[in-house]
């Protein structure tokens, strides 16, 4: 008997690298931690970096004797253990603040730094990884604000350096949002916020997933709005339908970049239900 390799037309999936770029702790789960667990679920390798502490951030937590950068990068540790990221990193920019604000005005702040210093603090840190994929922020930042969109700018800008070869933009689905009841404020988002549905390439949900994303948010303390009760089922319910799907615009690095190796990841957005997995 002799031996036939398999004749199927698609290579055979093998493990990703995948570099998701953050501005903040916590942006991890709130925009990209359905898609981290399923990634690392899967058995891919996940490296989350982070470009500030979120230490212009605010908190209504009793922070002890720690600053709050300090506090936020324990909270990201912690949640990124929780979706099994095998690799995390702070870049040590400072975090630029809201936009509009004097913190904007830092030059060290992340919105004002060259996206040369961005990747050449990757590329270094980064010398003995082979990164398949980068996951951004589409081109609004999602919301605006100035460390968002400079991580859409930084992930496009690092990606070639990385040899990846698709580089992802995280974003929501603006129609999406607005179709949703009004008292969820998302009645009046315009084109600055997030991306037209019919941008959207590919999504990531599922209630497994999902659960863990939840869990993930919970390590993040410091950011916990006063009325979020994680055990109250209405209002999961309510943030399930307005964020039970993360979803992407996947761009190619070079024109011969293989879409396969984002197929057990991530689904084509033009397969989408038209709404999230119901939770809990
Ligand atoms: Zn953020």
């Amino acid at each position: 008997m002799t031996f036939s390799p398999p004749t199927s037309p698609s290579p055979p999936t093998s493990p990703l690298t995948l570099l998701f770029l953050h501005a903040h702790p916590d942006d991890e789960a709130v925009l990209t931690g359905a898609t981290i667990a399923k990634a690392t679920g899967l058995g891919h390798r996940v490296i989350v970096a982070y470009a500030t502490r979120g230490d212009a951030g605010e908190t209504n937590q009793d922070l002890g004797g720690e600053t709050l950068g300090e506090r936020r990068e324990a909270e990201a540790r912690a949640a990124c253990e929780e979706l099994g990221v095998q690799r995390v990193l702070f870049l040590e920019f400072d975090d630029s603040g809201m936009a509009d604000t004097e913190t904007t005005k830092n030059p060290s702040a992340f919105c004002n730094v060259s996206l040369d210093e961005v990747t050449a603090r990757l590329s270094m840190a980064l010398v003995n990884e082979s990164v398949n994929v980068v996951i951004g922020y589409d081109r609004n930042g999602t919301y605006g604000h100035p460390d968002h969109m400079q991580i859409h700018h930084a992930a496009h800008h690092v990606a070639p350096a990385l040899k990846a070869s698709f580089v992802l933009d995280a974003t929501y689905s603006r129609e999406f949002l607005a179709s949703l009841d009004s008292d969820r404020g998302y009645d009046n988002i315009d084109e600055n916020f997030a991306s037209g549905h019919d941008e959207l390439t590919h999504f990531v949900e599922g209630r497994d997933i999902f659960a863990v994303k939840l869990e993930a948010l919970k390590h993040h303390q410091s950011q916990v709005p006063e009325d979020w009760d994680p055990d109250d089922e209405s209002q999961l319910d309510g943030f399930a339908k307005s964020f039970g799907t993360e979803w992407y615009i996947a761009v190619p690095v070079t024109p011969d970049a293989d879409p396969e190796v984002l197929a057990d990841l991530f689904e084509p957005s033009a397969t989408w239900s038209g709404q999230p997995p119901p939770f809990p």
